[in-house]
């Protein structure tokens, strides 16, 4: 299978997020990227660098207001006197319909929903290449590459049109579905990941051109909170384009895996062309979330089930933290898919 990750995909070296009124460090640390390497390398993925397809498919879902914020905020922070090192928003508006402010301190209360996507001097950058990975990987697979998996990080899906959050800025899986689409492939985004794809929900909520399906922890007590419940089917034209399978905490292989037949059945429903996995690795047992009790053998599964719909398939890098068997579960996970999708 193809891969593609960026170098300058390491410049996002986020330090702190607020969990519980504490100061933690941010989970979303660019070694996750060497243990990704290092699992894709062991399913047989032969890695290379995107190409520079530009801003507009970028841009083809997310605002160029805040594509603009995005690529100055930080030079600008910098400028506030006694302002820390990231930009972290402390303000945020009650409606996305409020004024927009010229300051830097309003905007960033516009633009990120939270204190986990802190953005520093390389974070645009990054972010940018990442995007990148995920638009190289699904031209890969509108060519006729049967499946491609982009090494996305920082991740993507719970960024906004307008918004970033969860560790995520640009939303690469939906980048990568709207690169598909454009190219006339009916594309379904499947969320594996254990939170919510509450970005990629809101991106595609009113359309009834790219199906959106998630499983993921009940938000009721789970990041995100107030996205992900089963009645948010979709809206206007999308109605019935958005499906939402929330599952219990401690979710274990075989409940995840049922669950999962009811995702596909509803791509094939949809008639799809192509499949994007928002490949999250955080559904695993071992994660620091502590969501799901996903084990390494089910995620061979989870690729083998994936499979079987027989669709080419691009698989996004999402979640999945520094634990031991980070590498070894997106092994498993492609692996899977390999195996039975000869
Ligand atoms: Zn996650």
């Amino acid at each position: 299978m193809k891969a593609f990750f960026d170098d300058r995909q390491w410049k996002h070296q986020p330090r702190h997020f607020m969990a519980n009124g504490t100061v933690m460090p941010n989970p979303e640390q660019a070694e996750r990227i060497d243990r990704l390497l290092a699992g894709a390398r062991s399913a047989g993925c032969d890695v290379a660098a995107p190409i520079d397809a530009g801003t507009g498919p970028i841009a083809a879902i997310h605002s160029p207001e805040y594509l603009t914020f995005l690529e100055n905020i930080h030079p600008r922070w910098m400028r506030i006197e006694g302002g820390g090192e990231e930009v972290i928003p402390n303000i945020h508006p009650a409606n996305r319909t409020d004024s927009y402010p010229k300051s830097a301190v309003g905007q960033a209360g516009f633009h990120q929903a939270d204190t986990a996507c802190p953005i520093a001097a390389g974070t645009w950058e990054a972010a940018y290449w990442s995007a990148q990975s995920a638009i190289t990987a699904a031209d890969a697979v509108a060519a006729g590459a049967g499946a491609a998996y982009a090494l996305c990080r920082p991740p993507g899906h719970h960024a906004f049109g307008d918004m970033a959050g969860g560790f995520c800025f640009l939303n690469n899986s939906g980048i990568g579905a709207e690169r598909l689409r454009a190219q006339g492939l009916r594309s379904a985004i499947l969320d594996v990941d254990v939170h919510h794809g509450n970005g990629t929900q809101g991106i595609f909520y009113h359309r009834d051109d790219v199906l959106t399906l998630s499983l993921h922890a009940d938000p009721e007590r789970f990041y995100p909170f107030f996205w992900g419940q089963a009645h948010e089917r979709g809206a206007g034209a999308g109605l019935g384009y958005n499906l939402n399978l929330p599952l219990p905490r401690g979710t274990t292989d075989a409940e995840f895996l049922s669950t999962l037949d009811i995702a596909l059945q509803r791509i094939k429903s949809f008639g799809a062309d192509v499949v994007v996995v928002a490949l999250g690795l955080d559904a695993f047992k071992g994660d620091p979330f502590k969501g799901f009790a996903v084990t390494t053998q089910g995620f061979a599964q989870i690729g083998g089930a994936i499979a079987r719909l027989g669709l080419p398939t691009l698989f996004v890098q999402e979640g999945g933290y520094l634990c031991d068997e980070l590498g070894d579960n997106l092994t498993a996970t492609l692996g899977g898919f390999s195996e039975k999708s000869h």
